[in-house]
């Protein structure tokens, strides 16, 4: 080989070598590039994991507080969560999960819902009384879960306890029937005798007088329910507003038998107070005089006729006075104890009716109690007269008049 061939040759392995270089050069970039694209996914994925690890911590933790209770069930109708409202609505013990509606709570009632649901989509206000004593009422709503790629992917049911509502809702549609008939009975009899009157008895001074005088007893009886009836409403708002002062309850009740003497006079009973001197209570003067009328007018009312009624105090402790009204009459029976605190109850309803009786007093009496934070107390054995007691808190020497809103 000549000088030139040699030349071209030491040439050409140059460029070759140069090639081979820029090639693994370049070959050694991408495998950068690619390390690093690897890293930066692999950040990404953790990122998302992390996302959705606290997106789920999220999830449960509104799950375990909601007041409702919530299942979420697999495309097999199988339960895949419960949160903790759910196990005690329907006092679960055990662990539910993977355990059909069936298995777990055992009522058909809500399988159907749950079919109801995947079926039509979702199922609103389906109203379900639990078996057993607990009567508790629950209001389902239950709603299909659908994704994308599949037509069923489970469902999901959401209970309301609406047991209390149900209870409250009661309670109103006895009350307004009390309110009514308790009406109603009263304004029947005058439209009687009114009637009676226009027919010609008017004309016999004798009847129309004796007449007269039956209507104007059971206007004061509308008169009387109406009065009581806006009592318990105020009470029971509990927006009444209490005029607290330092009461001398001996005068109190001095202040009740003299206003209660002509009724006791009619049915020759004695009223004897006898709270000490001493005694002061913090109370609101009105209400308390309200609770004094209530008790001593009923224990002339229903008890002994030619009786005695004593009024009587003592303090129970530095905070509490206890006071009393006792009768000497035929007492309340024993499974009427604790119901005559009860709006409208009464235990000889047409003696009640024919003293005027309007079946709130004593429940006015607890209520008036109740917000000075004392309770009411009955004590009564058939034939051995009833004992009312009621607590109110003492009045320290150095306490102030004040006004306290209650409720
Ligand atoms: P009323 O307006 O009927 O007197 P209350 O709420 O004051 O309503 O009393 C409820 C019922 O409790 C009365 O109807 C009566 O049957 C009974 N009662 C209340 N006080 C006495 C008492 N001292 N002795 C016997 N029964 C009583």
């Amino acid at each position: 080989m000549d000088y030139t061939g040699l030349l071209l040759c030491g040439l050409g392995a140059a460029a070759g070598g140069g090639v081979a270089y820029w090639q693994w050069q370049r070959a050694d970039r991408s495998a950068d590039q690619l390390r690093q694209s690897q890293h930066e996914l692999s950040e990404l994925r953790a990122a998302r994991h992390r996302e959705l690890v606290e997106e789920q911590a999220k999830q449960l933790t509104v799950f375990n507080s909601m007041v409702e209770g919530l299942l979420i069930l697999d495309e097999d109708g199988r339960i895949q969560f419960a949160n903790p409202t759910l196990g005690q609505l329907f006092s679960l013990s055990g662990e539910i999960r993977g355990k059909t509606l069936l298995e777990a709570l055992r009522l058909h009632e809500l399988q159907g819902v749950a079919e109801r649901a995947m079926r039509e989509g979702r199922v609103t206000g389906f109203e379900l009384v639990l078996p057993g004593s607990s009567g508790r009422v629950l209001q389902i709503n239950a709603a299909s879960l659908r994704e994308p790629d599949r037509l069923h992917a489970g469902s999901v049911m959401v209970f309301h306890d609406l047991t209390r509502l149900k209870q409250l809702e009661n309670l109103r549609k006895e009350f307004v029937a009390n309110v009514s008939h308790e009406l109603r009975t009263p304004l029947s009899l005058i439209k009687g005798y009114a009637e009676t009157l226009l027919d010609g008895a008017k004309d016999d001074p004798a009847i129309a007088s004796r007449f007269l005088h039956t209507i104007e007893k059971h206007t004061d009886r509308l008169t009387f329910l109406i009065e009581d009836l806006l009592s318990i409403s105020s009470l029971e708002s509990g927006q009444v507003v209490l005029n607290m002062q330092r009461i001398d309850l001996h005068d109190e009740c001095a202040q009740a038998i003299s206003d209660l003497t002509a009724r006791a006079t009619d049915r020759e009973v004695t009223l004897l107070n006898e709270v000490d001197p001493a005694i002061r209570v913090r109370a609101d003067g009105d209400r308390l005089q309200q609770v004094l009328y209530n008790l001593v007018d009923n224990a002339i009312k229903y008890g002994r006729a030619g009786g005695t009624v004593r009024l009587g105090a003592r303090q129970l402790n530095a905070r509490t006075i206890e006071g009393w009204v006792m009768d000497d009459g035929p007492g309340i029976p024993a499974d009427a104890i604790d119901r005559v605190f009860e709006r409208f109850y009464r235990v000889d309803r047409a003696r009640s009716r024919e003293q005027g009786g309007t079946g709130l007093g004593l429940s006015i009496v607890k209520h008036i109690i109740q917000v000075h934070g004392g309770d009411v107390r009955l004590v009564s054995e058939p034939g051995k007269g009833a004992h009312f007691f009621y607590t109110l808190p003492v009045a320290n020497p150095e306490s102030m008049t004040s006004t306290t809103k209650s409720g």
